[in-house]
């Protein structure tokens, strides 16, 4: 039982994740000739990637402009997203998706060949590019089958537990990875290193994501040095199944769906009168509590209706979704509403970057949705993370091989302790009894169901602080979680307190963030404050790991403008 010796690899690049932004940076690494290595806990495949359905934003239709997509997307997020990113991103967005059609995507096409586009919430134009409803699922295996053609290394199913840095955490070395099917330790150095490991909605109870959406990336650079922002904003996906919370995509509505309540007749005209269903995420997320709240609901839910939309076009274009209606709720959409509501979806907040990847621990690049670069500030739109994953995948590839070559000789040197660290932690864990212990899976209970309770859709001061003393609670008991699986083989257990431990930083990072914004903006609804408040708080929020006293610690960044008069702050109405 004792634990098989540690291996040391050493690449050029290292990327934590292989959802859509680790496989695209590491095209660009592949393809510039250096040694890239892509490290993920399950299959690349089985990234959360593959699991999206809508689509992807891009402003590739002759009528449209990167100037629109651009501005809908400060307007999202509610003016509190960094200009000169979303710029970027809107200005790169078209020839990103040209990139993937290139590379062989199947996008669902119009007659005349051109890629398909739809309409998704907050947007100006139907700029949304779609595969059917398996959009994530088609451009990661376009992705994935480029990454094995041109000779990516994969570490597949290992865990990463450790982001590793000099003795003063002022530059980033490596990793240390747990090998799932052996327990064996891996010390993975690279001159650059990339997090890119996805978002952290498993924290609540009713989400949409993978059980591998622990934000581990996310706590792990902290605990290293690298501060994440705005974890206070998490979006409310007004779709979820009623039951299971599984996603019912944005493009439902897209296509055409209306929200309707118990009386049979839709109710957006009352919060959103000009874009109705097809407002932005957190207006129609708190528009369906505040009708169910007023007793338009059915069992803690609203219906979403597509039967006028007809057999023919549920089964072109929404296949996925009638089949996940059928499965999970028992309701085919073809001859009666589907019974949702507001659910975890997606986390605005994630280390902090500038438009390049760089976080602010040298030598540490990170992008998708484990990033806060900033792209969606207090509020992403629908369709906006796909793109954000194949564009700042690709740009802050290409950063990495430039730093890479020019700026990443001096790789610190890893120190005997950084691993008899991590050894000494999976001893302790194995060795903590079960007399007087905690389990995992009830922690994690407990965390999820008081985040959903606390730092849902609508918060208040005293939520919020009811909220902190349980995830404090939580993290005190932590001390005492202790596992049944003692072995070294397929070890769940043990990566479950990982993944545990994970979600109790994040946590303890969102309410704290939460409970210091004293204002309304995007996702984060504070009934106590209602307002936007542009004087005090158009700012981001910095969350830091304190090793004195192992918690998080609350700070400000500034938010990166580019004096472009369209995007001075208005009044947010859709
Ligand atoms: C159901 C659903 C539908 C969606 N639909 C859309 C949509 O239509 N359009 C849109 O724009 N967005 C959509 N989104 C959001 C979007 O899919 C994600 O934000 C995006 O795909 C995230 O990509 P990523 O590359 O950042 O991370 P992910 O795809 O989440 O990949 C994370 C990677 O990190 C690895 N990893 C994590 N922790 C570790 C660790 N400790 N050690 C090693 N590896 C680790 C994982 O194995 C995985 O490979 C949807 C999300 C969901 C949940």
């Amino acid at each position: 039982m004792s634990s098989p010796t540690v291996q040391h690899h050493q690449h050029d690049i290292v990327i934590i994740g292989a959802g859509l932004a680790g496989l695209r940076a590491a095209f660009e690494g592949i393809t510039a000739g250096l040694d890239t290595a892509v490290i993920s806990k399950v299959h690349p495949l089985r990234s959360h990637s593959c699991a999206a359905q809508g689509g992807v934003n891009a402003a590739i239709n002759p009528k449209d402009n990167w100037e629109d997509h651009a501005y809908d997307t400060v307007k999202g997020a509610d003016f509190i997203g960094d200009q000169d990113a979303i710029d970027l991103m809107c200005q790169e967005a078209p020839q990103a998706v040209l990139d993937l059609d290139t590379m062989g995507c199947p996008f669902s096409r119009e007659d005349d060949g051109t890629i398909a586009q739809r309409a998704f919430g907050g947007a100006n134009f139907p700029r949304t590019a779609y595969a059917a409803d398996r959009t994530g699922h088609a451009m990661l295996h376009t992705l994935w089958e480029q990454a094995i053609k041109n000779g990516v290394n994969v570490y597949d199913e290992f865990h990463v537990l450790k982001i590793l840095t000099d003795k003063q955490r002022k530059r980033a070395s490596g990793v240390v990875a747990y090998e799932i099917a052996t327990g064996t330790l891996h010390v993975i150095k690279g001159r650059a290193v990339l997090v890119a490991t996805g978002g952290y909605s498993r924290v609540f109870a009713h989400n949409t994501n993978a059980m591998i959406n622990t934000g581990d990336g996310i706590a792990l650079a902290m605990r290293a040095g690298a501060p994440a922002a705005d974890l206070e904003f998490v979006q409310f996906h007004p779709t979820g199944l009623k039951s299971s919370g599984l996603l019912i995509s944005e493009g439902v509505r897209g296509e055409g769906a209306y929200l309707i309540g118990k009386d049979g007749k839709r109710f957006m005209s009352k919060y959103a009168p000009n874009k109705l269903e097809l407002a932005s995420r957190d207006v129609v997320s708190r528009a369906e509590v505040m009708e169910i709240k007023a007793g338009n609901g059915v069992d803690g839910a609203v219906f979403l209706d597509v039967r006028h939309l007809g057999k023919d076009l549920i089964l072109e274009r929404l296949p996925q979704i009638r089949q996940l209606a059928i499965d999970f709720e028992g309701v085919d959409p073809i001859d009666a509403p589907i019974p949702v509501r507001p659910t975890c979806h997606y986390t605005m907040g994630g280390i902090r970057a500038n438009k390049f990847g760089h976080s602010y621990l040298e030598g540490l690049f990170t992008a998708g949705e484990a990033s806060c670069v900033s792209i969606h500030g207090g509020n992403r739109l629908g369709a906006n993370s796909l793109i954000e994953g194949i564009v700042f995948g690709k740009i802050t590839g290409k950063e990495m091989v430039r730093y890479a070559k020019e700026e990443g000789e001096a790789v610190p040197q890893v120190e005997p302790e950084d691993i008899s660290e991590v050894q000494q932690e999976i001893s302790a864990i194995k060795a903590t009894p079960a007399k007087g212990g905690k389990r995992v899976a009830d922690l994690r209970d407990k965390l999820t169901e008081s985040m959903q309770e606390h730092v849902g859709v609508f918060r208040t001061e005293d939520h919020l602080k009811e909220g902190l003393k349980q995830v404090r609670k939580i993290k005190s008991d932590f001390k005492k979680v202790y596992i049944d699986d003692k072995s070294d083989m397929f070890n769940t257990d043990l990566l479950g307190v990982y993944e545990l431990r994970s979600l109790i930083d994040l946590a303890e990072g969102t309410v704290m963030a939460a409970l210091e914004r004293k204002e309304s903006r995007g996702a984060h609804s504070r009934e106590d404050y209602p307002n936007r408040d542009d004087k005090n708080w158009m700012k981001h929020t910095l969350v830091s790991w304190n090793h004195n006293r192992q918690g998080v610690e609350i700070d400000y960044d500034e938010v990166r403008t580019t004096g472009n008069e369209r995007y001075v702050p208005v009044e947010r109405k859709y």
